[in-house]
């Protein structure tokens, strides 16, 4: 990792905050790159206080002209990008049904909240499809091109258990995950002959801004659905940040030269497992 310039997208989030510290602790120079320009300053103010090199960086990874300027400091203040981890992400109530299975019941219920399948709609959808996907998308085609030519480059995408089955509520979200999965291989293969590896985090269940609605109640117990999760998690667990990254520190070292392609599921079993 020594001196490797590492941008970070979503840097600012709580896996993001984690993977940045532990890569920076090896000796990257990391591009920290979130929407919320103050997290991304607060976790490279972290890392700095820790002897590492940082900057935070505000940009949006929908919009390519935010992602060019953004590319432009770090170039600028960094050099330019050795490995791309496409960490921005998440799922939103607009692309959530309140049940897991219709019953007729729902289709009479008509509390303002309660959405069906039916009542879900396209621009719900499209937020949660565009920030998981185009969000991975316009990075790469920003960044990669810093790689091209250069050794030792890597990108690392975040999908997620729900990429393999989809979960129940979040159709919308489990689409996109599925789509990363499935563009991590093509970009594999797109990538091979320029010396760029491109592969994938598939996390299981870790309790975050983006979930902790639906897994935990108002005063911070376990939902039903939260009790399910770890009932499946043959490790009886949620994982904790740091449990990716040693995944993330081989997948972006010399330790993977030859593995390019891969989705790889930490999930303290989870995707092994039947339920029965
Ligand atoms: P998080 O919400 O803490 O972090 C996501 C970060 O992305 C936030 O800092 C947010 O400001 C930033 N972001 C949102 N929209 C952006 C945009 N348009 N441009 C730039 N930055 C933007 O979530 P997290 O749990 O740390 O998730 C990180 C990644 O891991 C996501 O891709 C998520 O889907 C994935 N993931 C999380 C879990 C989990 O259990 N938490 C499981 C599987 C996959």
């Amino acid at each position: 990792m020594n001196n490797k310039v590492v941008v970070l997208t979503g840097g600012g989030g709580v896996l993001g905050r984690t993977l940045a510290i532990a890569l920076a602790k090896k000796g990257a120079k990391l591009a920290v790159l979130d929407l919320r320009k103050e997290a991304a300053e607060k976790v490279a103010e972290e890392i700095k206080q820790q002897g590492g090199t940082a900057i935070g960086v505000s940009a949006d990874v929908l919009s390519k002209k935010s992602l060019l300027e953004a590319q432009k400091e770090i170039q600028l203040k960094l050099g330019s990008c050795d490995i791309l981890i496409n960490g921005a992400g998440g799922n939103h109530p607009k692309g959530t049904t309140s049940n897991t299975h219709l019953t007729l019941e729902d289709l009479e219920n008509n509390e303002s909240d309660f959405k069906t399948f039916f009542d879900l709609d396209s621009e719900g959808i499209q937020f949660v499809f565009n920030l998981n996907f185009i969000g991975t998308l316009l990075p790469t085609q920003i960044f990669a091109k810093d790689m091209v030519g250069k050794k030792d480059c890597c990108i690392l995408n975040i999908s997620s258990m729900n990429a393999f089955t989809p979960l129940t509520k979040i159709p919308a979200y489990s689409g996109a995950k599925a789509a990363i999965s499935n563009f991590t291989q093509w970009l594999a293969v797109h990538f091979a002959k320029v010396g760029i590896r491109v592969n994938a985090l598939a996390p299981g269940f870790f309790l975050t801004d983006q979930n902790r609605a639906l897994l935990t109640d108002a005063e911070g117990n376990p939902t039903k659905r939260g009790k399910t999760i770890i009932e499946h998690t043959p490790m009886g667990r949620y994982g904790e940040p740091e449990d990716l990254i040693g995944t993330t520190e081989w997948l972006c070292g010399s330790g993977s030269k030859f593995v390019t392609g891969v989705v790889i599921p930490i999930d303290g079993g989870f995707s092994a497992f039947s339920g029965v």
